[in-house]
């Protein structure tokens, strides 16, 4: 079944102009962007989106990261996108993640890792909606 996930790339990745590279991996790896626009979080909106880990020490410095330059969101499409988009990331921490891996190859460190992906289907669709209230959470 068609399904779709919802993407970030990180502003450790747009300050280095590597969204197109990026992109590049998502479109090959069988990805279709649904949509994208690049915008610039307020902390505000970085502390809504990351309020699952509110009590985790690095919270703040994480909101803070997030809102520090422009992003990148976006909504991908594929046959089970939320789990092969979290495969084609990589681990959270780029000194794990595999090969082939878009942390593997762009990740800078465990805070700075480049891109973000869903980790649920309902998760997926709460952070379409938050981002693209225009856009369908199925095709
Ligand atoms: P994301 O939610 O950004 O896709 P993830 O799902 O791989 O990443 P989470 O556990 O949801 O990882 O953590 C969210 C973000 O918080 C990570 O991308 C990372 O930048 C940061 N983070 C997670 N664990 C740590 C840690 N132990 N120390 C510092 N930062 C961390
Ligand atoms: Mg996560």
């Amino acid at each position: 079944m068609l399904e779709r996930t919802f993407s970030i790339i990180k502003p450790d990745a747009t300050k280095r102009n590597i969204t197109g590279e990026i992109n590049s991996m998502i479109e090959s790896a069988g990805f279709t962007i649904v949509a994208q626009k690049k915008i610039k979080l307020t902390i505000e909106q970085a502390k809504k989106f990351y309020e699952i880990h509110k009590e985790r020490p690095f919270y703040n410095d994480l909101c803070e990261f997030l809102s520090s330059a422009p992003v990148i969101v976006q909504v991908l499409e594929k046959e089970n996108a939320v789990a092969d988009y979290r495969k084609l990331m990589g681990a959270t921490n780029p000194e794990n993640a595999e090969n082939g891996t878009i942390r593997k190859k762009f990740a800078i460190s465990i805070d700075q890792n480049s891109v973000h992906g869903s980790d649920a289907h309902e998760t997926a669709a709460v952070e379409i909606k938050f981002f693209f209230s225009d856009v369908e959470i199925v095709g």
